[in-house]
């Protein structure tokens, strides 16, 4: 059998030792892995009922087989096939359905949730058992995000999507044959959401040295090794291949575990995941199908940030002018256009995002401050970013390898609209990024349509 990579293996051992609940204990990563359920539930919670939680196609993907496997074992299984909203083509991770599924697990006190999906089901179940403060397993069906082993999940509650505290899964019986069967476009997402890690570390860099936020280098060293491995099989991720997938859904894990290891989604989710937020966002207040998938949208916005980075650790110290940033950004005036800057957003979310953006801008003389410092200290800071980041170059090739989407307009993405999302999308989240940096010092407008024409052109 072929042992656990050691870091996610070393990851496991305090929730092993002291079966601390809502912290993942076992990871079955291996092709075969749907036969080790049984086994562990025998070893973990003898007499266990099981309620199986899937959708229609994760059913068929791995969920009968679960159930015959579990069956065949003697356990009883209460199989839950969760159904879109009317109107809808797929299962949404929302509050109705989460509510609904409460309302099962809550009638079935001793069941133990098995969760059988990916981005969807996995989340729906885990805010569930979450708030019942129940454990679950996950039997994932694709390799196509890393939220399995984080401590959040994403939630659509009242039409707006948010990212919510939860719990991980005790165990993950990750069946590399499943995965492996997967929709090629989910494993590519997942590939396309990982991507982003040397940009969103840079930015929670940056945000250190410019805003003293607290930084912690461990998760991304703990991604380090894995990450370079994966960008050499980006080939074997694109053909399916059992060794490329494994290496995949490793990632993912270790991904998931270093925000853990963070507190927060730093170390996964940056500038980059602000653009796919924001294309989600205006989706959503319009009721159109969002342009893709979260990884999808994240690879395709990674290539983005890598392309502005490269420019932004280009600049010299001389070329920063205080004077002229702060003379545009005099006062908080400029805020009342909020509106106007997000005319494809609801008034709701424009106040939500005016609170956010309010949490972070400087005007005036504190941000003459701020740039001061970033001045006198920016030969140190951009080597610092140097180190963390990867060429613009092995993104776009691990994407294209891959046979991932590497361009917005494949999404439906005009060029036009790819430039103002890179412009705004910051005002969204209150977390200092390097694109807040940029436009501060007056260079975001013009990057933007720079890096857009690059994107989309070569
Ligand atoms: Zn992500």
């Amino acid at each position: 059998m072929t042992p656990l990579h050691p870091a996610l293996d070393r990851l496991l051992a305090p929730a092993r030792a002291d079966r601390t609940a809502g912290r993942t204990r076992w990871v079955s990563l291996r092709p075969g892995a749907l036969d080790d359920v049984h086994g562990w539930l025998a070893a973990e919670l003898a007499d266990a009922e099981v309620i199986l939680v899937a959708d229609a196609h994760t059913y068929e993907a791995a969920g009968e087989a679960v159930e015959a496997r579990l069956g065949d074992a003697g356990v009883t299984v209460r199989r839950l096939v969760l159904e879109p909203r009317p109107g809808d083509d797929h299962l949404v991770c929302e509050d109705g359905v989460i509510r609904a599924l409460k309302t099962v697990l809550a009638a079935h006190p001793t069941g133990f949730p098995i969760a059988v999906g990916a981005g969807t089901v996995n989340d729906t179940v885990k805010m569930a058992a979450h708030e019942l403060d129940r454990d679950y397993a996950v039997v994932p069906t694709a390799a196509s995000m890393n939220g399995y082993t984080s401590l959040i999940a994403a939630v659509l509650v009242g039409g707006v999507k948010r990212t919510l505290p939860a719990r991980q899964p005790v165990a993950i019986f990750a069946d590399v044959d499943v995965l492996a069967a997967a929709p090629p476009y989910l494993n590519q997402a997942g590939f396309g959401d990982l991507l982003s890690k040397p940009y969103s570390d840079s930015d929670w860099i940056l945000s250190h040295l410019v805003r003293d936020v607290p930084y912690n280098s461990a998760p991304a060293e703990l991604l380090d090794e894995i990450f370079k491995e994966l960008l050499d099989k980006a080939r074997a991720v694109g053909r399916a291949d059992q060794d490329g997938i494994r290496v995949l859904m490793e990632t993912i894990l270790l991904s998931g575990f270093s925000m853990t290891i963070a507190g927060s989604s730093a170390p996964a989710s940056g500038g980059e995941h602000l653009v796919s937020h924001y294309w989600d966002m205006e989706q959503l207040h319009h009721g159109r199908p969002l342009f893709g998938l979260h990884g999808t949208q994240v690879g395709v916005a990674t290539r983005a940030s890598a392309l502005l980075f490269e420019r932004l650790v280009a600049l010299e110290a001389d070329a920063i002018d205080v004077d002229a940033a702060v003379a545009r950004r005099a006062d908080a005036g400029w805020l009342d256009d909020l509106e106007a800057l997000h005319d494809t957003l609801s008034a709701d979310i424009v106040a939500e995002i005016r609170d956010q953006l309010g949490q972070k801008q400087l005007h005036g003389e504190a941000l003459r401050a701020e740039l001061e410092r970033v001045r006198a200290g920016w030969p140190e800071m951009r080597e610092r970013l140097r180190a963390s980041l990867m060429p613009a170059a092995r993104i776009t090739q691990a994407l294209r390898e891959a046979g991932c989407v590497d361009r917005a307009s494949t999404m439906g993405v005009a060029l036009d609209h790819l430039v103002k999302t890179l412009r705004v999308c910051r005002h969204i989240r209150s977390r200092y990024v390097a694109l807040d940096l940029m436009d501060d010092l007056g260079l975001l407008d013009g990057w933007a349509a720079e890096v857009a024409h690059e994107l989309e052109t070569t």
